[in-house]
């Protein structure tokens, strides 16, 4: 029979871990001979019940998860802890792992009440992503191409990135962006290769702006989002929540528009030429127009993942028509 404190027991039951309740469960039966004549013994463990019944009923506590700190290093953040009832600094680099012990929503953002090491501190959700469930991955450790969800919702390993990265030759990338290292997965570089040769044929001109990027390069692009448009930007993805980490994205562009990324891109032959072709080579665009409300995401004409070729035949129509518009 477990042997347990009674200092831990109030402890773990006021967190809300829910393995207690198992260990309730074992002192109810170890209790339960003693009972019948201890009416001391029964009104305690009345009330330890009701005490864990109603941290839980009311919502104060659920399981103790693992998430990983995403703001790059080299920028110092300044989080005040505590360590045995004393307060300190508590210093996070990118990709730490940290234990949420609960959360809680104070003003428009939640926060997670975490444990690191000895310390125990506040974060904000937004400087976290989590660890992702039920990835599915090839021999080579790969993801299997089209099978994860990447969205807000659902991250991939924070620390993924592919084995079969191939550089894209310079004469497929955008004017102005052929010094980039920019790499894709083999199939996904030869499907965008393969695109961009064909509309070359009917006098389109697409190129590549960006492609593959990891996790840590996204943080950065993310922290400086937070800094420009505040916690509530919608237009960059969280580390670990970018499809470009699967390395079978693009960010495509064509040589009648100047700079970079923007919306003017939808109003060019290569764009009106992508839209009608890109389900046949298994590409879809991934934020459409109207539909920032579902995504999370700002529209982004410029923004294709490659799913695979059978993708397009095994969607339902309405799905069909939902990423036509
Ligand atoms: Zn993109």
């Amino acid at each position: 029979m477990h042997k347990i404190s009674k200092t831990w027991l109030i402890e773990s039951i006021i967190i809300g871990d829910r393995s207690i309740f198992k260990v309730i469960c074992l002192i109810f039966l170890e209790r339960i001979g003693i009972m019948y004549y201890e009416y001391f013994y029964m009104k305690k463990l009345l009330f330890l019940i009701a005490l864990f019944i109603f941290c839980h009923g009311v919502g104060l506590s659920e399981e103790r998860r693992n998430v990983y700190f995403i703001l790059p290093e080299g920028h110092p953040y300044r989080l005040v802890g505590f360590s045995s009832g004393e307060m300190e600094d508590v210093s996070l680099k990118f990709g730490d792992r940290i234990t949420v012990l609960d959360n809680y929503v104070h003003g428009s953002f939640v926060w997670y009440y975490c444990s690191k090491g000895q310390s125990f501190f506040y974060l904000p959700e937004i400087f976290t992503v989590k660890e992702p469930e039920g990835t599915r991955y090839d021999e080579d450790g790969n993801i299997i191409l089209g099978s994860a969800n990447v969205d807000r919702l659902n991250p991939i390993p924070i620390f993924y990135k592919p084995t079969d990265l191939i550089a894209v030759p310079k004469n497929y990338m955008a004017r102005g962006y052929e010094t980039r290292a920019a790499v894709l997965r083999k199939a996904a570089l030869n499907r965008f290769i393969h695109l961009i040769a064909d509309a070359e044929k009917d006098g389109v001109n697409i190129r590549i702006i960006s492609a593959f990027r990891d996790a840590r390069y996204q943080s950065y692009l993310y922290h400086n989002a937070l800094k420009r448009f505040g916690m509530f930007q919608n237009s960059v993805a969280k580390p670990g929540h970018s499809e470009h980490q699967l390395g079978t994205t693009c960010d495509l562009t064509t040589d009648e528009i100047a700079s970079g990324l923007t919306r003017d891109f939808e109003n060019t032959a290569a764009f009106l030429w992508l839209k009608d072709h890109i389900p046949l080579y298994g590409i879809f665009l991934s934020y459409p127009k109207y539909k920032a409300r579902i995504t999370g995401y700002i529209y982004e004409p410029w923004h294709f993942r490659y799913w695979g070729e059978d993708r397009w035949e095994n969607l339902t129509l309405r799905y069909k028509l939902f990423l036509c518009r």
